[in-house]
């Protein structure tokens, strides 16, 4: 089933977690000289229109993107990948009315000697990703921090789980090293299912860093716990990270969660810190980040 767009909910609270994260693993992958290739299994559209009837149906970046954008001016302190990720969305937001999606957050940390490779089943949304992959690729060459900076960007109508297992690990001409993004909606019960598989098999014989979101939301609590105790005890070799984003609401999607399969080195710290300043922009929120046993 494929009704799930999320230009419903981009630039929401829960976007806006896990692209911070996203962008730490990215920030990492560039401090050494080699490229890397970036898997984003569940690609989406790439950017969101923020006047389109979806966001405004919802609202949701209202309470998501908007309030970071505004408070941010109170700090004069804030985290170096945080202060880079509200320079890029302040861009595209007040000058183009748009949220940056998953593969446009990691381009924007990215060079030219990196790639992409965006999976996107929804006949619809596939379409919108190529041509948004293009437009901003010729719209905005100029400005260094957009698309125009990651080196290749490869799209396909693909099923991301099968896509990820195929091509890990990653063979020339695709650069060896990279990461893995895996961001289903889960509104089917086969993404658990799916998830487990797919990060068993692929942490099996690859030792990219694999980030896999979850939302924090009470009827899907136990599959959640399900899929993370099942994971560590099939990759047992890796270390296995895990990390949450709670704000205070009664009901619905209380919280953003993510884990991740060879963590890169440190990086936990910078994601305490993000996530501490995080709680300081929507009162009333909470953090926890652990390494599982
Ligand atoms: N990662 C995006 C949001 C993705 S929303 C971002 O951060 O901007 C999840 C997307 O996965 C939807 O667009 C949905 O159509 C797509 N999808 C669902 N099942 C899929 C599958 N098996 N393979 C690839 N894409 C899938």
């Amino acid at each position: 089933m494929l009704s799930y767009r999320h230009g419903f909910h981009a630039g929401n609270f829960a976007d806006v977690f896990k692209h911070i994260v996203l962008a730490e693993v990215a920030d990492y992958f560039t401090q050494k000289p080699k490229p890397f290739v970036f898997f984003d299994t569940h690609a989406g559209e790439g950017f969101y229109h923020l006047s389109s009837e979806f966001a405004q149906k919802t609202g949701e970046f209202t309470e998501g993107i908007i309030p970071l954008l505004k408070k941010q001016a109170e700090f004069t302190e804030i985290p170096s990948t945080i202060a880079r990720y509200i320079d890029f969305q302040k861009n595209l937001v007040e000058n183009y009315g748009l949220y940056g999606g998953s593969s446009l957050v990691v381009s924007a940390f990215s060079r030219t000697m990196d790639e992409a490779v965006l999976c996107e089943l929804h006949p619809t949304s596939v379409e919108i990703l190529k041509n948004n992959v293009d437009e901003i690729k010729d719209a905005f060459a100029s400005e260094d921090f957009l698309y125009g900076n990651i080196g290749k960007i490869h799209v396909h109508k693909r099923d991301g789980y099968e896509c990820l297992q195929a091509l890990t690990p990653p063979k020339s001409p695709l650069p060896t090293r990279g990461f893995a993004f895996i961001d289903p909606s889960y509104e089917v019960d086969s993404d658990f299912e799916n998830v487990h598989q797919t990060v068993a098999a692929t942490a099996k014989k690859w030792n990219g860093t694999i980030v896999v979101w979850y939302p924090v939301l009470e009827r899907k609590k136990a599959k959640i716990e399900n899929l993370i105790a099942s994971l560590q005890t099939s990759v047992a070799d890796g270390e296995l990270l895990q990390t949450e984003f709670h704000i205070p609401k009664s009901d619905g999607m209380t919280g953003s969660g993510m884990f991740m399969v060879n963590p890169p080195y440190l990086i936990e710290e910078k994601i305490e810190n993000d996530g501490n300043f995080l709680c300081k922009i929507y009162s009333g929120s909470t953090f926890n980040i652990r390494t599982l046993p």
